[in-house]
């Protein structure tokens, strides 16, 4: 047979998990070599956060530009051209980051190797291009092959039926677009066109949307979905669709009746599974759990020593900055200077709807669960100077702290900011800063994050502005 080729650290996978692992690992002085099958970047640069943040941005200046100010803005004759929209998402935001993460890929020495990876035992791998293969003999991995959208049987994915990949890229803005599964990925993709001046229906099987985000932070979030005419069905089940050349008709069942709603495009966006049915793991001892995934320990490692594992195809939530966190500590391990780390105490979480939602740490309902001598403090925008300038005074910021060391302990944010706000706050909680900690930091007046100042004095019980 053909002779394998000897390298010493293999990534599969280039997605946020891969390319920050191979670099980190080059970095510390490991030689490697990464394969990627498809784009470089993963889905998260390609068809995944980059380019849908993007579509959210342009929802939001066209939203603005055809809704008349309270500040006395009125814009007539605003018209989007949706080809400019699509050409400016993929040339000057997705293919600059894709560019970007070869460049550095390259300029750290790392090998990229293009062609779908499997493997053919523990120690070696079978790389396919075409009609060419390779074989690689490599003395560690690490797996970061990422996920795909989960395909139901009615609602095989074809013309007007698409999955997220589909929605980002759609050849017009629909006029209706219905969408089953009101998760994060759906809800981000429904907003994001309901502001671009689509109807949009969400189909939902649980009894709420968001998942992950309490019912008192997703409510501002409701109340701006339904007034500008969205539509939420919960504990619904899609039943089946029936698509023409023109519309598609979806069937579900809600309060016991069969209902039928018709809209020009269906998303389906009902989870995702993880890569690891098809890349050869059978023929190695890697374990897999019941949802496929393959559980690893506190450096990312499989229960095979010198296999890793990272991002979407490890248990947690299927977050880009998990999987990138993750590959610092599989390579960092690898290389020989592993500091174990508890990932998931102060993992922030994001949905960049309207408004922003983000969470780290605990929550009300984890310190219920987990009898935490805690307490929530509540501060809200109304009260925040920079949120009125901006015609943003929306929802609040959430500090939890324990009652007896008074450290931060969770926080979450709706409204103008919640992306960023979040990581002052995951910051605090890593090292075990206190509410006194935070509102002994001078934060500049006028910004949105005094309100997490105020917060913080509000558990001191020594607010200020409320
Ligand atoms: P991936 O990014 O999935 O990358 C895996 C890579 O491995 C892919 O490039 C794939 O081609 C390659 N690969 C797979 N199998 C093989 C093989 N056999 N051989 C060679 N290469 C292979 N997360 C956030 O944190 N914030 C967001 O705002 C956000 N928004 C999202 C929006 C959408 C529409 C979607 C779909 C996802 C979003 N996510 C977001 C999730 C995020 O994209 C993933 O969590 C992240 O990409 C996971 O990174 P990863 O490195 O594990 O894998």
């Amino acid at each position: 047979g053909a002779q394998a080729t000897e390298i010493d650290t293999v990534v599969i996978g280039s997605g946020p998990g891969g390319y920050v692992a191979a670099i980190r690992a080059a970095e510390l002085g490991q030689k490697v070599t990464i394969i990627e099958s498809t784009f470089i970047g993963g889905v998260c640069l390609n068809i995944g956060c980059i380019p849908s943040k993007a579509l959210i941005n342009v929802g939001h200046h066209y939203q603005d530009a055809i809704t008349d100010q309270p500040f006395g803005l009125k814009a007539s004759n605003v018209r989007l051209d949706w080809a400019a929209a699509q050409t400016w998402k993929q040339k000057k935001v997705v293919d600059q980051l894709t560019g970007g993460v070869e460049m550095l890929l390259k300029k750290h020495k790392v090998d990229i190797v293009h062609g779908v990876a499997s493997f053919n035992d523990n120690e070696q791998i079978n790389v396919v291009e075409g009609d060419n293969h390779q074989l690689f003999q490599f003395k560690n991995c690490i797996i970061a092959t990422g996920s795909r959208p989960v395909q139901i049987p009615a609602f095989e994915f074809s013309g007007r039926i698409v999955d997220s990949t589909g929605a980002l890229s759609l050849p017009e803005i629909p006029k209706h677009l219905v969408v089953i599964g009101g998760g994060v990925i759906g809800f981000e993709l429904g907003s994001a066109y309901l502001n671009l001046g689509s109807k949009v229906t969400v189909i939902e099987g649980l009894d709420h949307v968001l998942t992950g985000f309490d019912a008192e932070m997703i409510k501002p979030v409701l109340n701006d979905f339904k007034a500008k005419g969205g539509e939420i069905f919960t504990s619904a089940k899609a039943k089946s669709v029936l698509q023409t050349d023109e519309d598609v008709a979806v069937t579900f069942e809600s309060d016991g009746k069969e209902q039928t709603v018709t809209g020009d495009y269906l998303l389906v966006s009902v989870g995702r599974r993880p890569n690891t049915d098809d890349i050869g793991l059978n023929n190695t001892n890697v374990k897999l759990n019941d949802h496929g995934l393959i559980e690893v320990d506190d450096t990312m490692r499989s229960n095979v020593p010198h296999i890793y594992a990272i991002g979407d195809i490890t248990p947690g939530p299927a977050l880009a900055h998990k999987a990138s966190f993750q590959g610092k500590i599989a390579a960092a391990a690898i290389s020989g200077d592993a500091k174990a780390h508890d990932l998931h105490y102060s993992l922030p979480a994001v949905a960049y709807t309207n408004y922003e939602l983000a969470t780290t740490g605990e929550t009300p309902d984890s310190i219920k669960d987990k009898h935490l001598d805690a307490k929530a403090y509540k501060f809200p925008f109304a009260a925040n100077g920079r949120a009125l300038s901006i015609n943003e005074a929306v929802g609040f910021i959430r500090l939890i702290s324990d009652n007896k060391t008074k450290a931060l302990i969770g926080a979450q944010i709706v409204g103008p900011g919640a992306s960023d706000l979040i990581s002052e706050l995951s910051l605090a909680i890593e090292n075990g800063l206190t509410t006194e900690d935070i509102s002994l930091t001078i934060h500049p007046h006028p910004t949105l994050g005094e309100a997490i100042m105020d917060t913080a004095e509000l558990a001191d019980g020594l607010a200020i502005h409320i």
